[in-house]
């Protein structure tokens, strides 16, 4: 009675997997191994197909892809402590591209592995092939294009500062001369302050934009600057703050992949370019932007730029 109890505990299972899968779309043998096979020829259906020598098809043939991101960089990316869970816009991005690679049947945590990255080690990440792409607010820049690839523009977004509610003498970029400025290492944020003071600006390079907030907090920053977006979540966290001045820069992300010199990222960077485009003109790129931004910035897009 038991091994008929497992077996039918089996047969439930491979039930309930077949209806995940979308599976209950093809009439199946009334047998739970008929179901089974009907789940896989239905899964094999939505599974892409890729070219031999193309990095998606190696991808797909592991099972998994290794994102890089970052675990405190709301509203893009977060490790939830309390649920250890990847939540935020970009770590969304990421699953639609897992999704985009094993099809829509499998859950895409399933087939990723997740790198913590800050934004100084990005790059190196990236040519020390420590990860397969960096999905973490990147800016498209020349000097990066250097070193690595880039995929089209997935998100746009722009310069600005962070002040105390309070703070009355930081009105614009031109304000920060002579004051501590925060930003993260390695970001072009960090540059963009130097450049528009003309290096009179005293930077406070921490390793995240939250450690940021804290020292602003604590009196050992005057402003935190970086994107309006990364912002918005700050302003989030503490409504004692408010974001002050006009976008001092272009801040156009892109999905980083490591350069294909040696051949080894072959059809990567174009295939990751066709699916930007198609979650931008399905929808789901919209979606996403209501589920993570819209709660902190207020409006609505359709696309990167509108
Ligand atoms: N988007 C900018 C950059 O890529 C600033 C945000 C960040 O540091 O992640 O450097």
């Amino acid at each position: 009675m038991r091994g008929i109890g497992r077996i039918l505990a089996t047969g439930m299972a491979v039930l309930f997997v077949a209806a995940a899968c979308g599976g209950g779309a093809t009439p199946a043998a009334p047998t739970a191994t008929g179901k089974a096979t009907a789940a896989a020829t239905a899964t094999a259906a939505t599974k892409p197909k890729f070219e031999l020598s193309h990095y998606t098809y190696s991808l797909q043939a592991k099972g998994k892809i290794r994102v890089g991101t970052q675990e405190n960089n709301p509203p893009f990316s977060v490790k939830n402590p309390a649920t250890s869970k990847w939540e935020g816009f970009d770590v969304d991005i990421a699953r639609e591209l897992a999704k985009a690679i094993w099809g829509p049947g499998d859950d895409p945590d399933t087939h990723i592995e997740w790198v913590p990255v800050t934004s100084a080690i990005r790059v190196p990440t990236l040519t020390d092939n420590k990860a397969d792409v960096i999905i973490k607010t990147f800016t498209i820049n020349e000097e990066r294009k250097k070193q690595i690839d880039f995929s089209d523009i997935y998100f746009f977004t722009g310069q600005r500062i962070l002040v105390k509610k309070a703070n009355t003498d930081i009105k614009e970029v031109a304000d920060l001369a002579g004051k501590t400025v925060c930003a993260q290492k390695g970001s072009t944020s960090e540059k963009n302050i130097s450049t528009a003071t003309q290096d009179k600006a005293k930077l406070l390079l921490l390793d995240s934009y939250p450690a940021c907030l804290i020292a602003m907090q604590q009196g050992q920053a005057d402003a935190v600057s970086t994107d309006e977006t990364i912002l918005f979540g700050l302003v989030m966290q503490d409504g004692n703050t408010k974001i002050v001045g006009k976008y001092f820069s272009d801040e156009p992300y892109g999905i980083g992949v490591k350069q294909n010199k040696g051949g080894d990222r072959q059809g990567f960077v174009p295939f990751l370019n066709t699916w930007v485009a198609t979650i931008i003109k399905d929808g789901t790129w919209g979606k996403l932007y209501e589920k993570h931004i819209t709660p902190v910035s207020g409006d609505k897009k359709q696309a990167p730029k509108g």
